[in-house]
């Protein structure tokens, strides 16, 4: 196979998963990922995201009539060796009796790279990851962030065509998930690799896929960008996975929308009893009295960024706001709210 550091495009063909105990850990999947793009692969715990990673890696087989192609030649029948995918996990899967050099050196070696090549290699590694100074350190002599730098660095020497990780952020701290998130970022984008990214964390999936395949229980929920999954779900399952979403009944007719919070302005389609979806950010508040809509605050959460309030109606739905700045509010409190119509959403629940 030839060897090239980027922009090899994979195609998944009817590629679905029955394991020997008969789990179907995912339906058929069709799915073609451009030469340089980012896919992310985003669901809850044991949706199949996994399972798809490993069969694209060539770690599993998918069921008769699958295929996965490579550049559209067939690689189904490969074994992961003879794939070149380079892989990061969570775990970080290092080898803990090698220094942090023998580890990014390790798939150079076993492809018998010369003395000369491996040296050069692993030193633009360790610039290219900012980890010259771990270079004699053991694995178990690094912090988590150290780690995955050399998870990445050992999966890039070797010039992949395709990079798979799996949760890769996912056992360290807040604050370095987002800074190691953004260095990945900056990476593919300067590497142009095609890389695939698991992970069960939606503000991952969106600051790095260019599109994001949204998986429940095997199926594929929706494909699309970033902002196409955010502002306009499919569904409730992926309007809720992406974020938070309020949901609110109301009775549409005569350019109106009742709702127990008051009126809405409606010119949609839809008439009679419905229910309309739309983010905390979308409601502006006001002062009581100030808006057609209005509610009263039964908790308060400030979250630094934002303030979250839940409000409550005058029967018994809640919705959920947020709002920045310094401004306090009272449990108990009448609020005035606006909602701007382009930020309602009706969907298939
Ligand atoms: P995810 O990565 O999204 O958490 P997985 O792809 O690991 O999900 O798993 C999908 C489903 O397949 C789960 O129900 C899981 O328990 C099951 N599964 C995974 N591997 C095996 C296996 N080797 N044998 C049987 N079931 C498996
Ligand atoms: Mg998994």
């Amino acid at each position: 196979m030839t060897e090239r550091s980027a922009g090899t495009r994979v195609t998944l063909v009817d590629c679905a998963k029955t394991f020997t105990d008969g789990t179907r850990a995912l339906e058929s999947l069709n799915l073609e990922i451009d030469a340089g793009e980012t896919v992310a692969f985003l669901g809850p715990s044991g949706c199949g995201k996994t399972t798809t990673l490993r069969i694209i890696a060539g770690l599993e087989t998918p069921d008769a009539g699958g295929k996965v192609l490579f550049d559209g030649e067939d690689v189904t029948a490969l074994p992961i060796e003879r794939r070149n995918v380079g892989m990061v996990f969570q775990s970080y899967a290092l080898f803990p009796n090698m220094n942090v050099e023998s580890n990014i050196a390790y798939g150079l070696k076993i492809r018998k790279r010369s003395k000369e090549h491996i040296a050069t290699r692993v030193s633009e590694m360790l610039d290219m990851m900012q980890i010259r100074e771990l270079k004699d350190r053991k694995i178990d002599q690094l912090s988590g962030g150290q780690r995955q730098r050399v998870a990445l660095a050992r999966a890039l020497a070797v010039r992949p065509r395709v990079l798979l990780l799996d949760e890769p952020l996912t056992a360290l701290d807040a604050h370095l998930r987002e800074r190691l998130r953004a260095e990945i970022d900056a990476l593919f984008r300067e590497l142009g690799i095609t890389a695939i990214y698991v992970t069960h964390d939606q503000a991952e999936a969106m600051a790095l896929g260019d599109r994001i395949v949204v998986m429940d229980h095997g199926i594929v929920a929706q494909i699309g960008s970033p902002r196409a999954i955010y502002f306009n779900p499919g569904s409730n399952y992926v309007a809720n996975f992406v974020g938070t979403v309020n949901q609110l009944a109301g009775q549409a007719a005569n350019g109106v929308l009742k709702t127990e919070f008051g009126d809405l302005p409606w010119n949609r389609k839809e008439v009679g009893d419905i229910v309309v979806f739309f983010r905390p950010e979308a409601v502006m508040l006001t002062r009581a009295g100030e808006n057609k809509l209005s509610g009263k605050v039964e908790s308060v959460f400030f979250l630094g960024d934002r303030t979250r309030i839940i409000l409550r109606g005058n029967k018994d739905q809640k919705l959920t706001v947020d709002t920045s700045g310094p401004t306090e509010y009272q449990v108990g409190q009448e609020l005035g709210l606006a909602i701007d119509a382009e930020f309602l959403m009706t969907l298939k629940e």
